[in-house]
C-alpha cells in the first residue's frame, strides 16, 4: 500500500503524460485481496482504477477522480500453461512477453504481440482490446481470450468461460469485460488460447518512393492469395526518428517501408515469401529484400518496435492517435494526412498495422505552445472525420480513455452511447470504477 505522494505520483500517469494523482495505490497478490480492496473502497465511496503496467495510449489507467489506483503488477504468475489443451492460465499481471516466452519453452506461441509487449500486461491488454503487427492473420486479444476471473463492483469474483468449466452462459461475459478499459470490474486471470509455433518465418522488407505507393501495395500483398502473418507500413519520417535515436542500423533513407512477414511450415514460407515479391514488385516498390536470419530479423523488429520511444525523442509532446480503416481505404487516409500536415504545419509521421488497416499517426508539436495545441486540436478533428468519412473507427487497439472519450459519440452514435452507459450502470450502479472515461 502506497501512500506517499512519491510514490503515488509514479502510478498517476500512462504513455499519453496526462497526470491525476491518486490518493492511494495497493498492490495486491492475491485475488482475495483485489475483492478486499474493491469492498473496503467502496465502504468509503472511493473510485478504484485498475491498472497494468501504465502502457497505455488513451490515459485509460489514470486515476481521474483520486481514490484507488488497484496495480496488478504484483499478480504475475503464469498457473498453468498446457500442450495437450493448447492454454494458459495466467494472472492479470503477467507481462505480455513472459508468456510468449514461456509459451516458446513449450513450442507453443501466443500471437496477440503489441509493440508494448515487453512491459505491458495480459490484463491491461484484454481491457483495451491489445492489437500487434500479428493480428493481421491471428486476430487481436480478444480473439485468445476462452474465459476470464474478474471481481465486480460488489466485490464478488466472478468466472466465465473456461474458467468457470467451459460454460459461456448465453451471455458472453467475458466479452464484455474485453476492452471495457477497466470500466467494468478488475480482472485477476484469464485462460488464454495457445497455438502451436510456427516453423518457419519470413521477414521481408519493401521500400517505396511514396507513403500512397506503400500504402496500395498493401492492398496487393493482402490480395496476392497469400495471408502475410505481418503486414507494417513504416514511413521515412519514423525511419529518420529511428536513425538518430541510433537504435538500429538501418541500410534505408529517403523510402518508405512495408514490413511484411509469412509464417508456417518451411517450404510454405519460401513459396508465400516469393509471392509478397512478386506482388510487390508489381504495386511499385523499388525493393524487395529478404532478412538473411535471426541476426537481422531482430534488427529490423528493433527498428519496429523503438519508432515510438524514438519519436518521443524529436519533440517535446507526441500526439498519438491510431485510428484504423478498411484497408482498401488506407491510401486515402495517407493522403488526408499529408495533406494535413501541410495545412497546419506539422511533423506527423505515420506508422503502424497497415495489413488491419491500423495507422498510429503521430502530432510532433509542444504542449507548452498553446498555438500549435490549437492546430493539433483542429487537425485531431479533421483526421477523425476523415477516418470515419472512410468507413473507419477512432481507435484500432488504444482504446477511447480520457483522450478520445470527446469524439466516441461522433462514431457510435446517441444510442450507443447509451447502450454503453445502461451496461454501464448494471455492472456498475456506484460507478466505482474507472468513472469520468469514456462512459457516459
Ligand atoms: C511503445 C508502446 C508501444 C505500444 N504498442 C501497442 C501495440 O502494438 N498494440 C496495442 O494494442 N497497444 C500498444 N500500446 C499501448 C499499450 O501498451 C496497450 O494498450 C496495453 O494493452 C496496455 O497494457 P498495460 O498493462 O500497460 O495497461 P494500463 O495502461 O495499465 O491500463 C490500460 C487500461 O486497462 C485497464 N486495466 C489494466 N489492467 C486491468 C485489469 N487487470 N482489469 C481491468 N482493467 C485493467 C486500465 O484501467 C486502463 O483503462 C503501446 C504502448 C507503448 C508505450
Amino acid at each position: 500500500v502506497l501512500t506517499r505522494p512519491e510514490d503515488r505520483l509514479c502510478y498517476a500517469f500512462d504513455a499519453t503524460g496526462i497526470l491525476h494523482m491518486p490518493d492511494v495505490v495497493v498492490c495486491p497478490s492475491e485475488v482475495d485481496q483485489v475483492a478486499r480492496v474493491v469492498l473496503l473502497a467502496s465502504g468509503e465511496n472511493l473510485a478504484v482504477t485498475p491498472r497494468g503496467a501504465g502502457t497505455g495510449y488513451s490515459g485509460g489507467a489514470v486515476p481521474r477522480r483520486g481514490g484507488v489506483v488497484l496495480c496488478m503488477e504484483r499478480m504475475n504468475r503464469i498457473l498453468g500453461l498446457s500442450r495437450a489443451d493448447g492454454t494458459a492460465v495466467v494472472e492479470a499481471g503477467v507481462v505480455n512477453g513472459a508468456l510468449q516466452a514461456a509459451a516458446a519453452r513449450r513450442d507453443l506461441f501466443y500471437p496477440p504481440d503489441p509493440a508494448s509487449m515487453e512491459f505491458s500486461t495480459l490484463g491491461g491488454n484484454i481491457a483495451e482490446g491489445a492489437g500487434g503487427p500479428r493480428a493481421l492473420k491471428y486476430g487481436v486479444t480478444r480473439d485468445h481470450v476462452l474465459g476470464l476471473e474478474f471481481i465486480d463492483a460488489g466485490g464478488a469474483v466472478v468466472r466465465t468461460g473456461a474458467l468457470a468449466g467451459g460454460a459461456e452462459g448465453p451471455v458472453d461475459l467475458g466479452g464484455l469485460l474485453g476492452g471495457s478499459e477497466g470500466t467494468l470490474g478488475v480482472i485477476t486471470r484469464a485462460s488464454l488460447r495457445l497455438l502451436p509455433r510456427p516453423r518457419a518465418t519470413g521477414t521481408l522488407l519493401l521500400t517505396f518512393d511514396t507513403r500512397t505507393s506503400a500504402a496500395d501495395a498493401v492492398v496487393a500483398l493482402t490480395s496476392a492469395r497469400v495471408v502475410p502473418s505481418v503486414v507494417e507500413l513504416v514511413d521515412e519520417s519514423c525511419l529518420a526518428a529511428v536513425r538518430s535515436a541510433g537504435v538500429a542500423d538501418l541500410p534505408f533513407e529517403h523510402v518508405h517501408l512495408l514490413l511484411v512477414e509469412v509464417d508456417g511450415e518451411v517450404e510454405e514460407v519460401e513459396e508465400a515469401a516469393g509471392r509478397v515479391r512478386a506482388a510487390g514488385r508489381e504495386a511499385g516498390c523499388l525493393e524487395a529484400r529478404v532478412a538473411s536470419g535471426e541476426e537481422e530479423r531482430d534488427e529490423i523488429w528493433s527498428m519496429r518496435r523503438s519508432i515510438s520511444p524514438a519519436l518521443a525523442k524529436i519533440s517535446p509532446t507526441k500526439v498519438n492517435e491510431d485510428v484504423c480503416v478498411p484497408r482498401s481505404q488506407l491510401a486515402r487516409l495517407v493522403e488526408r494526412i499529408e495533406a494535413l500536415s501541410l495545412q497546419y504545419g506539422i511533423l506527423i509521421p505515420t506508422f503502424g498495422h497497415a495489413g488491419d488497416g491500423n495507422l498510429h499517426v503521430n502530432f510532433m508539436v509542444d504542449r507548452l505552445n498553446p498555438q500549435e495545441m490549437a492546430r493539433v486540436e483542429r487537425a485531431v478533428d479533421a483526421l477523425f472525420d476523415a477516418t470515419l468519412e472512410v468507413g473507419g473507427t477512432l481507435s484500432g487497439e488504444h482504446g477511447i480513455g480520457i483522450t478520445k472519450a470527446p469524439y466516441l459519440a461522433r462514431e457510435v452514435g446517441r444510442v450507443g452511447m447509451e447502450v454503453f452507459g445502461r451496461v454501464k450502470r448494471a455492472m456498475d450502479p456506484a460507478d466505482r470504477f474507472n468513472p469520468d472515461k469514456f462512459v457516459p
